[in-house]
């Protein structure tokens, strides 16, 4: 990517545009994986049934969507495709951040806050 292109736009912006070439066409899932490295880099994920959080890794995460055929992945909990990718978690309030959390064009995706409490999501 040219670096040029990053003025002004916030990383996770960048992330997110990323997250849809890793996934290849998978819905648009927005992933924000930890690491650098391809296939080893790990993304959080929560799941929208019951709550549970667990880490998986970029490979786990796309066998997973082949399987579901969408953004979901299987919860290793309950056991529903309901988990969801956290692209951040908000240091004030610890809730999970997922895509559809933060409506485009709004306060909290212009000024990366936190959609639930306001807070200013750190660099
Ligand atoms: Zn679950
Ligand atoms: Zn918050």
């Amino acid at each position: 990517m040219d670096l040029s292109v990053r003025k002004g736009i916030p990383d996770w912006a960048i992330a997110a545009a990323l997250a849809v070439v890793i996934a290849a066409g998978g819905m648009g899932a927005y992933v924000a994986w930890s690491g650098s490295s391809g296939e080893n880099r790990r993304g959080n994920l929560v799941c929208e049934k019951c709550g549970h959080q667990f880490e998986i890794s970029a490979q786990d995460y796309h066998a997973a969507q082949a399987e579901s055929r969408g953004a979901n992945v299987r919860c290793p909990k309950c056991g529903q495709l309901a988990a969801e990718p956290v692209m951040a978690r908000c240091p004030k309030c610890q809730r999970p951040i997922r895509h559809r959390d933060v409506e485009p064009g709004s306060p909290a995706h212009l000024q990366r806050l936190c959609p639930f409490c306001g807070q200013k999501m750190p660099a």
